[in-house]
């Protein structure tokens, strides 16, 4: 069987597949394992999914290599653009059923999974946009030569996946790989296999030819692993936490060097001036660290508030912390479902509990919510040693750290002051303020006024440890393309 059937609360019943999806069939694996998928509001097994093993990798890179070096390259670049813009059609279409399987699986508020979808099918178009947009350029040398560089495809691509945004990355992964030609192993994460099933139906209703998406679902220390020093992938992709980041660059220079981006962790500071609009500054504050749970790389975990107004500011900010509905995903009202797993709950308890023996002040929080399921109150530490795990750390759950600041020099040293550099924010009404302490950011992204706002034409990507390479936009493009110069001596010139 590599299907079983489901019901989400708001879509009822659908047939989720639960097979590897390779060469456009869903197959067993070939050990025969199977990875149990829990719903983490309850606790409860969902069903199981085929497990890949190493031996599922070889076929999928098999497959997407023939698909490579065959049918595929015949796709003109206008056509893959249409295969893209077709997915993203067909996400649109199927956005109530992708939406509550998301939910479902991983945890995410309703409304918030609904807002996912939407951006990955965005994402999906976009990149169908780009994909006849791909181009090289002549370079004059001397007479005698003409001479060009073209951008090709880099080939078979490794792409791991997390499970906070499971859709989301899975779309900002496939779009600029399929825009620019490459084939695909897609391996999502274990926690959270089910939407990224019930979008590969869409591969094949979309018209791509067999092997060039596959996408498989195993550990990552197996089957992840297996990718990241796979000696048939040209490149690996992949979006996760920094200590297995730096294992995948390091399977990748001890096997056939294949190219490398990652999209690593964060501790990202969120500035707040007393000129700030108050109440603004309180939602993007609350929004940038408990949208998601917590468990987005690019959380406003370590909040700044000038002195001024830092009372002020932590006693309405605590406030609206308490306000946020904890509950249920499939609740309209909710906002903040349960984390994604035993393991990462048990992970972000054992930070609060080292919170509070530093000897920082638990403002508000710092509980389990419930007894069933995985679910946190949003918690604010103040008062948090320099050198407390929870001010230094990536939680990757709804703890938040607040302190203060004096001026503009201090807010960017403190700001700065982590080996993470994925993302920051500035809150202020004065526009040289804005402009001046988001250049001193050490950030791939700044945000002023305002927090987690994406977009699939930005660039989005780590400075330091938070990793290699940018996702989205153009510049996504230039992670699965590589240039090839063509020298060519014309007849009758005199070398
Ligand atoms: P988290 O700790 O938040 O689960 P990970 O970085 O462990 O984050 O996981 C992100 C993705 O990386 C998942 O798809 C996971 O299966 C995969 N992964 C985990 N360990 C490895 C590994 N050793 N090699 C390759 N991929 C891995």
């Amino acid at each position: 069987m590599t299907s079983t059937t489901l019901s989400t609360p708001s879509t009822g019943k659908y047939e989720q597949p639960t097979g590897l999806f390779i060469n456009n069939e869903f197959v067993k694996g070939v050990d025969g394992k199977t990875i149990e998928v829990i719903n983490p509001s309850t606790e409860e097994l969902i069903c199981s999914v085929h497990e890949a093993t190493e031996k599922d990798v070889d076929i999928a890179v098999s497959a997407a290599r023939k698909a490579f070096e065959g049918e595929w390259r015949h796709v003109t670049p206008e056509n893959r653009g249409r295969l893209l813009v077709k997915l993203g059609e067909l996400f649109e279409k199927n956005a109530d059923k992708l939406a509550a399987v998301e939910s479902l699986d991983n945890g995410k508020a309703l409304s918030m999974a609904k807002v996912d979808v939407n951006m990955a099918a965005s994402t999906l178009r976009y990149y169908g946009g780009w994909a006849d947009k791909v181009e090289g350029k002549v370079v004059h040398t001397n007479n005698d030569v003409f001479a060009y560089v073209k951008k090709e495809p880099i080939g078979v691509c490794g792409q791991i996946i997390p499970w906070n945004f499971p859709l989301l990355m899975w779309a900002w992964k496939i779009g600029p790989a399929v825009a620019t030609g490459n084939t695909i192993v897609m391996k999502t994460a274990e926690q959270t296999p089910l939407s990224a099933l019930v979008a590969s139906t869409l591969i094949k209703e979309a018209g791509f030819p067999p092997g060039v998406i596959n996408n498989i679902t195993g550990l990552g220390r197996i089957a992840g692993a297996a990718i990241a020093s796979h000696m048939d992938i040209d490149k690996v992709a992949f979006t996760g936490s920094t200590l297995i980041g730096r294992q995948i660059l390091k399977a990748a220079a001890g096997s056939n060097l294949k190219k490398v981006t990652l999209e690593l962790g964060g501790k990202s500071p969120n500035i707040i001036f007393a000129d700030a609009d108050i109440d603004d500054a309180i939602s993007w504050a609350n929004f940038g660290i408990f949208f998601n749970h917590g468990q987005c790389c690019c959380a406003g975990s370590r909040i700044y508030v000038q002195e001024s107004i830092y009372d002020k500011f932590l006693a309405r900010f605590k406030e609206r912390a308490t306000q946020n509905v904890v509950g249920n995903p499939f609740d309209a009202n909710t906002f903040q479902g349960p984390q994604v797993s035993q393991l990462q709950f048990d992970r972000i308890m054992e930070y609060i509990e080292h919170g509070k023996q530093s000897g920082a002040t638990l403002e508000t929080g710092g509980k389990r919510k419930g007894d069933k399921g995985y679910f946190i109150e949003p918690t604010i530490f103040s008062n948090v040693p320099d050198d407390a795990r929870i001010g230094n750390e990536e939680i990757f759950g709804p703890v938040v750290t607040i302190s203060k600041f004096k001026d503009a020099d201090e807010a960017v040293r403190i700001g700065n002051d982590s080996n993470y550099g994925l993302a920051a924010a500035v809150h202020t009404k004065d526009l040289n303020t804005a402009i001046r302490v988001s250049n001193d950011l050490r950030a791939g992204t700044v945000w002023v006024n305002n927090y987690n706002q994406l977009h699939h034409a930005l660039p989005f990507g780590g400075y330091k440890e938070s990793g290699i390479g940018r996702e989205l936009g153009e510049e996504a493009l230039a992670n699965y393309t590589q240039t090839k110069t063509v020298n060519i001596r014309l007849a009758g010139s005199i070398f």
